[in-house]
């Protein structure tokens, strides 16, 4: 039996870094130092599920070219079973990363395959999405693609709702576990603006209709668990941040784990809180994503 299905994007990230970004317009020059990486918010939480241990399968599209083959090798390699990824007459989803040495970054995504993926590509796929024990889900793909992984899935269904856009108030009702950030819970909320305190991002997470908990990212300042009767800060891990790429993402996917394991949720966050740390410390989005035995226990 599969533990986490994740039905979402996979990417090729390229990734150049200038010592400035452009303005439109302007061609800037870097260095012969630009990397070609695995990514999409997919790909990135499953390989970071599968670091961690889990049996996990991704539901999504890639196109029929060598971005498509190189990119499913190298999350296999991770351990992602690849088998329920379509070939899409479409090209390979790109993600064009220009970043400066001071983090300052402009990031250009052709979804290509992603978008092309479409609800009726679940049909033969139910058993996989209805066995799994758990369903984790973002929203680089097509929001009906979305709304049917949702309907399929029979165990836990985690959303991290991630770009920001509208949900549809019939799959926000089946979700166990939202993790929004803070802009991406501001937008589903409908509020004018993400800069309140917590109280008000409590409101807002339970104005959603949701099942079960939200869990808001807050970047270096934790993540706060939001129940319909109480909410609970879980404070950032305190390390050397060196890239948060790739942070929400690990936590998205250790909070899954966790609540594999039978943890509570606010176990749950400060398990993923303790993940999404390690990738912090390191470079890259999918590439910084731990390995279980690097992730701290709590003594
Ligand atoms: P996203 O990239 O999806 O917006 P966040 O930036 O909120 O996600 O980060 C997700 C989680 O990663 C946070 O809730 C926190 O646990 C952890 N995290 C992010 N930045 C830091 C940091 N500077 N130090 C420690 N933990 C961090």
């Amino acid at each position: 039996m599969t533990d986490i299905v994740v039905v979402g994007s996979l990417n090729v990230d390229v990734v150049v870094p200038l010592h400035e970004l452009p303005a439109p317009g302007q061609t800037v020059l870097g260095a012969a130092d630009h990397r070609r990486t695995g990514g999409g918010k997919g790909a990135n939480q499953a390989v970071a599920a599968a670091r961690l241990g889990r049996r996990v399968a991704i539901v999504g599209a890639v196109g029929i070219d060598a971005d498509g083959d190189w990119l499913l090798g190298l999350i296999a390699a991770e351990g992602v079973t690849t088998e329920a990824v379509l070939r899409a007459p479409r090209p390979t989803g790109q993600a064009i990363v220009l970043v400066t040495a001071d983090g300052d970054s402009t990031i250009a995504v052709s979804s290509g395959a992603n978008m092309w993926l479409a609800p009726e590509h679940l049909a033969p796929l139910r058993d996989l999405l209805g066995s799994a024990r758990a369903v984790l889900l973002q929203q680089e793909v097509d929001a009906a693609v979305v709304a049917e992984a949702v309907r399929l899935a029979e165990g836990l269904v985690v959303l991290n709702p991630a770009p920001a856009r509208p949900v549809d108030p019939a799959t926000l009702a089946r979700v166990d576990v939202l993790v929004p950030n803070r802009g991406e819970l501001a937008a589903l909320a409908g509020a004018p603006t993400p800069d309140v305190g917590v109280d008000g991002l409590a409101a807002m997470a339970r104005s959603l209709g949701t099942r079960g908990p939200v869990v808001v990212t807050l970047g270096g300042d934790g993540a706060l668990v939001v129940t319909t009767d109480r909410q609970w800060l879980v404070p950032a891990e305190q390390v050397d941040a060196v890239d948060a790429t790739g942070a929400g993402d690990t936590f998205c996917a250790a909070l899954a784990d966790a609540l594999l394991d039978g943890a509570a949720i606010d176990e749950a966050a400060r398990w993923a809180s303790r993940a999404a740390a390690v990738t912090v410390t390191r470079a890259g989005a999918m590439a910084a994503a731990p390995r279980r035995a690097e992730v701290p226990t709590v003594a």
